[in-house]
């Protein structure tokens, strides 16, 4: 068995489905077990329609609703064979009045809850797993569709919702590899449900961690993460253009440039797949020839020091600077219960003997945040900053690594740098505006010779 895993930009239209079809059909015989993601943008629609609802704006949400329905329809009639043309219009209306009473209800009300909020983006894995399930039919495949929400158990933690493992094993394994030996298996990715049946979700972006543990659940001989771009890249395609694929990464360095920013992969992607020792591959359905990116549990031997350059935009840079001169015992302590208490997660941390920076990246409960410092502390705040993050194993073994960094910065301001405790990270934080011109220059600096076991040159770039 295989996971395969299509995300948004794959399944975004009628054509995309297609193409998706004919790759999985191509690879049958594997027995693939299919996660989708929503079709297209559906997920910031459905959030985008939940927020004019309780902000009472219905001359916006009613057309939402209807757009969102015609765009369904629309692809799908195309890809759904005429005799299931009436079921499908039965099916979209039943989910369409279901998801027009929550919104009105939500309107009414004028509050927008995370259990709320979970059951509004539900339905766009929802309807794009019945869609697609519908449309393998259409293209000659068995296929057999299984609400996610039965088998990814979590628990209440809404809009980021954490599996419980042991039940969403079991139930997977009790499901699954029976039905995938008849029929090819299509899950909707992201949703789940708590043991009681309130659904869920695993977090944006969390259909890749449903492909993963789907595939850990069923023991399940490789993990495919089909996307819209050749794999994982040298740098981010939305900073800099003209990145090299990378062939072999391992879990650990794909997790890490997960963590800061590589939006290829979702960062708890690796987990169950590192746990089972199962293969994860990035793929491209534009083009499925390409071999990808393999992720594997072994160290990766590499000539060139960087694997991949990470970024992550919109960070905001917290001074914390003790008001008795110097740091009494338990200030970090204090500082970070802070940060803990307001759910506010913190990416790089340095400190001094009366000061400490970190960063952040979500800044929704920053004013609460400050306020509680402001008891102990004095605090300055900076916005619009990124942080840039050089990835390999070999970074812990190379010296000379961070005179290379600045040689290539060439000047632009660096706020903070951090040696990551894993060791095979080096990040550092520039305001955003010199974002652009930092990778382009480190990029140029770490790539331009290129170990061909490890990277297949981009012919466009350094050519
Ligand atoms: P999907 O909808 O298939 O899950 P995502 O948009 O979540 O796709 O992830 C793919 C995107 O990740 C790419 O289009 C690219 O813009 C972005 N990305 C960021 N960093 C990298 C990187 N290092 N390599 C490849 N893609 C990256
Ligand atoms: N549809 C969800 C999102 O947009 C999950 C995913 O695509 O992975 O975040
Ligand atoms: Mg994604």
């Amino acid at each position: 068995m295989i996971v395969m895993k299509f995300g948004g930009s794959s399944v975004e239209s009628a054509a995309a489905i297609e193409r998706v079809a004919g790759i999985v059909k191509a690879r049958v015989e594997r027995r693939p077990v299919v996660v989708v993601s929503a079709m297209g943008k559906t997920t910031n629609k459905l959030l985008a329609i939940a927020a004019a609802a309780i902000a009472g704006r219905r001359e916006e949400y009613i057309p939402q609703l209807h757009d969102l329905r015609d765009f369904h329809s629309r692809h799908a009639r195309q890809v759904v064979p005429l005799e299931h043309r009436a079921e499908l219009d039965r099916t979209l209306d039943e989910h369409f009045q279901e998801l027009t009473e929550l919104v009105k209800g939500l309107a009414v009300l004028g509050e927008l809850t995370p259990r709320s909020i979970d059951a509004i983006s539900s339905y766009g894995e929802r309807l794009s797993s019945y869609i697609v399930t519908l449309a393998f039919r259409h293209f000659g495949m068995t296929a057999e569709h299984l609400d996610a929400r039965h088998f990814v158990i979590t628990d209440r933690h809404h809009t980021k919702a954490a599996p419980d493992f042991p039940e969403t094993y079991a139930r997977l394994q009790a499901a699954v590899p029976a039905l995938a030996g008849r029929a090819v298996v299509v899950m909707g990715g992201f949703i789940g449900s708590t043991a009681d049946g309130v659904t869920t979700t695993l977090g944006r972006g969390g259909s890749d961690f449903t492909a993963s543990i789907v595939g850990a659940g069923i023991g399940a001989e490789e993990i495919q993460i089909w996307t819209d771009v050749d794999g994982m890249l040298t740098c981010d395609p939305t900073i800099l253009k003209g990145g090299h694929r990378v062939k072999t990464i391992s879990f650990a360095e794909a997790a890490e440039l997960a963590y800061f920013g590589a939006k290829v992969l979702h960062p708890a992607t690796v987990v169950p797949a590192v746990e089972k020792n199962i293969p994860v591959l990035i793929l491209n359905s534009r083009r499925p020839e390409v071999e990808g990116t393999r992720i594997v549990s072994d160290i990766v031997k590499c000539a060139n020091v960087v694997k991949s350059i990470a970024c992550k935009r919109k960070i905001t840079l917290v001074n914390i600077h003790s008001t008795r001169m110097l740091m009494a015992h338990g200030f970090l302590h204090r500082i970070f219960e802070v940060f803990d208490r307001f759910e506010t997660s913190v990416d790089v941390v340095a400190t001094s003997e009366i000061s400490v920076s970190l960063t952040i990246d979500n800044s929704e409960r920053l004013d609460e945040v400050v306020a509680e410092l402001r008891h102990f502390a004095d605090v300055d705040i900076e916005t619009n900053q990124a942080i840039v993050c050089l990835v390999g194993d070999n970074i812990r073994y190379t010296p000379g690594v961070a005179r290379r960094v600045f040689n290539a910065l060439n000047g632009i301001n660096v706020r903070m740098i951090s040696m990551g405790a894993s060791l095979l990270n080096l990040s550092f934080v520039v305001a955003e505006a010199d974002l652009f011109r930092a990778v382009e220059g480190l990029h140029g600096e770490f790539f331009a010779s290129l170990d061909p076991e490890v990277f297949e040159r981009n012919g466009a770039v350094h050519a």
